[in-house]
């Protein structure tokens, strides 16, 4: 293919061409805009779509996509196309905040969105329509809030796709937790569900922090990209360790805890650990300073995270830990 064209862009090979995929209006009628980059290049091989900032605060994976499109891959050097969407919800990033607030819905929960829904149905339905439809293969970078170690996640369904999937997490080098939906059916609706759903092998990278693009995460999230994409053909070379980032290797799945009662969270140790069945891993007390609730890790693995999405202080069902086990 000469020219590559997707959204309102259209690249010769061996060259880098910038746009956008209008998606929704306001109400004095301006326009809203999701950015595309596409470098294309100069010989044929897969499409690779890579999405940042789908949820407002999480906003490291646009800072991986800005490296690898602008400073470190040449087209000209490069076999097939990179579509590179560094703020897929404009509406969550312009507020800084998981869901839009517009309609409340965690894009990430909608896909495959409806082409006549709500703002984030629309949303869903034009980046996969408009824009993955182009693509062969999929990266979905995504952000926890520190404590946290990065890990990518990989639904293992169906299993030819999630194979293809768990090969692309391989080889981007960092902890790897495959998900199959019926352990955690508050997840469905995913990017990736909607890529597997249509056979288009899909990884999602959770690096770190919110609201802030920190160096070293940034810096595993451009080596595991330009792994991946060495190993799907697109660039020459050998794939490169993940040696300065902590790594849990093996089969692995997860798990979370949630707090039963409401209060402030004192973590009782840090993300990476190894913990057992049983082990509390956070006190939760009350604002006496009195303690309400032991949170007790219900596997022998390891801590992935302290996800506190909104704050230390949580309610009733909010998220305390994400765990890491073997399958
Ligand atoms: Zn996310």
């Amino acid at each position: 293919m000469a020219k590559f064209a997707v959204g309102n862009v259209s690249v010769e090979r061996g060259q880098i061409g910038f746009g956008v995929l209008t998606t929704a209006y306001l109400p004095d009628s301006t326009a809203v805009n999701i950015p595309l980059i596409v470098v294309h290049g100069s010989a044929d091989g897969p499409v690779l779509w890579l999405g940042a900032a789908m949820h407002g605060p999480e906003i490291t994976g646009t800072e991986v996509i800005r490296r690898i499109a602008r400073e470190v891959v040449d087209p000209v050097k490069l076999r097939g196309t990179i579509i590179a969407s560094p703020l897929m919800n404009p509406f969550a990033y312009q507020q800084h905040q998981m869901v839009a607030p517009q309609d409340g819905y965690n894009m990430n929960r909608v896909f495959p969105g409806q082409a006549n829904g709500l703002l984030t149905h629309r949303l869903a339905y034009q980046v996969l329509h408009a824009g993955v439809e182009h693509a062969d293969f999929l990266i979905d970078y995504h952000a926890n809030p520190t404590p946290a170690i990065m890990f990518a996640i990989v639904r293992n369904q169906p299993p030819d796709v999630g194979a293809k999937a768990m090969a692309m997490a391989n080889a981007y080098g960092i902890t790897t937790i495959q998900l199959k939906l019926e352990n955690e059916p508050h997840r469905s609706g995913t990017l990736s569900d909607a890529a597997h759903a249509v056979g288009k092998p899909s990884i999602t990278i959770e690096l770190l922090a919110w609201r802030r693009m920190l160096e070293d995460s940034v810096r595993s999230g451009v080596r595991g990209t330009l792994n991946v994409m060495k190993h799907l053909g697109m660039l020459d070379g050998e794939t490169e360790p993940q040696t300065d980032v902590p790594v849990i290797k093996g089969n692995l799945s997860r798990v979370e805890t949630t707090a039963n009662k409401g209060g402030f969270v004192h973590m009782l140790h840090d993300a990476g650990d190894a913990v057992h069945k049983g082990e509390v891993l956070a006190h939760i007390v009350n604002p006496y300073g009195d303690l309400v609730e032991e949170v007790a890790s219900p596997v022998d693995g390891w801590i992935l995270a302290y996800p506190l999405l909104n704050s230390q202080c949580v309610a009733t069902g909010d998220f305390v830990n994400f765990l890491a086990y073997r399958i």
